[in-house]
């Protein structure tokens, strides 16, 4: 089911001041994928998605689920959260910890009273689902962190949803089991067919399980795409620099040729990837640092070739994070763990052009 949000803003008053969490947000979640709000803590996105389930009510705007208007000030529409049809998995405490397995799921199905043996039906299915068979009578407090957090997803998902919502579900969890869940929750969606939003500041949850990904800040969408046009082809410098490391030089604008476009920066004359960016006009130029490549020994001038120095050099596994010198710039590289290199060694490096992206300023 299509979500769609025109011109919602929201401000919340505390402490005499006036708080601004959304600024006329405009966006539509396409049916059926797995869509992603992304930003920094404070940006709004808890906000946005309360809005959407209607736990909060916008100032401004309109938002419809499917072919039904859910919210709108101008037709003074409001319709209450448990008629939206949504299912929702929060943060924290997601379950109920007096409660068993079993009663947990069944709740949302109780409250609507509901047959007994419809529920038991539907708790059996669900539970079936998410590969919890067997642990309906295990007391909540008895499960791993990964197994209460699929119990909440059995919860929202029991009633069989439009829509399904999750605001950070992963993040009380520790790196190891987070990355888990993150693939089993991408696996379970993925079977599901169901229109799912998601909301979290990490970046590499949101590469990881999102179809497409709205980037927020301040209470604005500043971009939306696919996990890789988010990463390597972004247009607006905040969102390259909040989605990955990145290193980030001045430049301006020298000529367009041959499909590339051509910069001057302190690293020197650098091609990169086309932008409709006119000549003489400053821009940004965001490098990754695992596109990064040292060269060894004297090899022929080839177009995007830099020296620099070693600054740094830290081995942390599967590469060396080095900061190289060059320029004036400070460079993070990402380069080879075997790589017999040692601080303060003189290095010159090349950049894909594919790979040297200019942002906006
Ligand atoms: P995020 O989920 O991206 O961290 P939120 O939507 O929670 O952001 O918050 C957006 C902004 O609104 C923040 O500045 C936050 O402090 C403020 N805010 C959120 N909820 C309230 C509230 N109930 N009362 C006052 N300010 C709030
Ligand atoms: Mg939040």
């Amino acid at each position: 089911m299509e979500i769609r949000i025109r011109g919602v803003s929201k401000h919340y008053y505390s402490e005499g001041k006036t708080i601004k969490a959304l600024d006329e947000v405009n966006l539509t979640i396409p049916a059926n994928k797995i869509f992603t709000l992304l930003g920094p803590s404070g940006s709004g996105k808890t906000t946005l998605l309360r809005c959407i389930v209607g736990l909060e009510l916008p100032d401004t705007g309109e938002i419809s689920i499917g072919d039904e208007l859910v919210w709108s000030k101008e037709k003074n529409i409001s319709i209450p959260p448990e008629k939206r049809g949504l299912g929702m998995v929060f943060q924290t405490y997601a379950i109920w910890p007096h409660m068993n397995v079993f009663d947990n799921v069944a709740y949302p199905l109780q409250v609507r009273k509901l047959p007994r043996d419809a529920i038991r039906e539907s708790v059996a299915k669900t539970l079936r689902f998410v590969q919890l068979e067997g642990f309906e009578r295990r007391p909540a407090t008895k499960l791993s962190g990964g197994q209460q957090q699929r119990v909440a997803l059995a919860r929202a998902l029991v009633a069989e949803p439009k829509v399904i919502l999750f605001d950070e579900p992963l993040s009380n969890l520790d790196a190891k089991l987070r990355e888990e869940t993150r693939k089993e929750l991408r696996a379970f969606l993925g079977k599901l067919q169901i229109t799912a939003v998601y909301v979290t500041h990490d970046r590499v949850e949101a590469l990881a399980l999102s179809d497409s990904i709205a980037v927020m800040r301040a209470g604005r969408i500043i971009e939306t795409g696919t996990p890789k046009k988010i990463y390597f082809d972004a247009d607006h410098r905040f969102v390259a620099d909040f989605i990955g490391r990145a290193n980030l030089v001045k430049a301006t604008v020298r000529a367009q040729e041959d499909g590339h476009t051509v910069v001057d920066s302190v690293l020197g004359r650098i091609v990169c990837q086309r932008r409709d960016i006119a000549i003489g006009s400053e821009a940004t130029l965001c490098i990754r640092p695992e596109f990064i490549r040292i060269v060894e020994g004297a090899a022929q001038a080839r177009s995007n070739r830099v020296n620099g120095r070693i600054e740094s050099l830290v081995f942390v596994g599967e590469a060396y994070e080095a900061e190289i010198r060059a320029g004036g710039e400070l460079l993070l590289a990402k380069i080879d763990p075997e790589a017999k290199l040692n601080e303060g060694d003189a290095v010159s490096f090349t950049l894909d052009p594919a790979h040297c992206l200019l942002v906006a300023i």
